[in-house]
């Protein structure tokens, strides 16, 4: 049996790389986007109501990860990047049909768009529903996942003063929040679990237009170096 779907959006977001997207939504609440609706459901009609809703569910296209060969097992970041796991134990990007699902915060309404935050996307990916969140029904107090049970810890993020100095202007000029962007990011830890790099080695991503790099001169421990404009 085989049906097709077709987009109803596209996300712009200030993800530009897969590289420090954190592994799930809301890790990172400064993660902005805007979520451009395509005809015919930009409309206004297909989002009436939704004024009403704080947060959504987005249906998506893991886009940039689509793979003909299904894979049954998947090796999680979160677990290291060394140990196998059933494929729907996981939340893992290669997965059958590349569907992925996040909840995030709704902060605007616009024609023919949404504005987003809390985001784990990728610019470009495409949406394939968008639904509202229920409290009563999508949030379980009781709930458990013995892989997964709390957030990633966070690491300390410093700034060099040079730093935090470009990554303001920037912010002034963009008007959006990339101070905080930046921590929030950072502190998921974006290197590969397995990765102990030497302290000189620079890591790089790009956000919105800037290149943010950093190092960690401890193991835990990251130092923002610059934040400049992207190539
Ligand atoms: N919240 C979603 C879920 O549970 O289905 C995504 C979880 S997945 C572990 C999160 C990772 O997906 C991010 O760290 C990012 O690198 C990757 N990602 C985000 N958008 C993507 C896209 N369009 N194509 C491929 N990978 C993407």
């Amino acid at each position: 049996m085989h049906h097709s779907v077709t987009p109803v959006g596209i996300v712009h977001s200030c993800f530009k790389e897969k590289f420090a997207i954190p592994r799930q939504p809301r890790l990172a609440p400064a993660a902005r986007g805007v979520l451009e609706l395509l005809p015919p459901f930009d409309q206004g009609e297909a989002v009436q109501g939704l004024e009403q809703v704080s947060h959504v569910w987005l249906l998506f296209l893991f886009h940039h990860a689509l793979e003909d060969k299904p894979r049954l097992k998947v090796r999680p970041p979160r677990l290291g990047g060394n140990r196998s796991m059933g494929v729907f134990a996981t939340r893992a990007t290669h997965r059958p049909n590349g569907i992925g699902q996040s909840v995030v915060r709704l902060d605007g309404i616009e024609p023919g768009r949404l504005l987003l935050s809390g985001i784990d996307l990728l610019d470009g990916t495409p949406v394939l529903d968008i639904k509202p969140y229920v409290p009563y029904a999508d949030s379980i107090a009781e709930a458990r996942n013995a892989m997964a049970d709390a957030a990633p810890a966070a690491i300390a993020v410093h700034w060099s003063d040079a730093a935090r100095l470009q990554a303001q202007t920037h912010a002034q000029r963009i008007q959006e929040p990339l101070v905080a962007l930046i921590e929030q990011c950072l502190s998921q830890d974006p290197r590969p679990a397995y990765q102990v790099p030497p302290p000189e080695r620079v890591y790089g991503v790009k956000l919105w237009d800037v290149q943010v790099r950093w190092r960690y001169p401890q193991p835990h421990f990251i130092e923002v170096l610059e934040v400049v404009p992207a190539a």
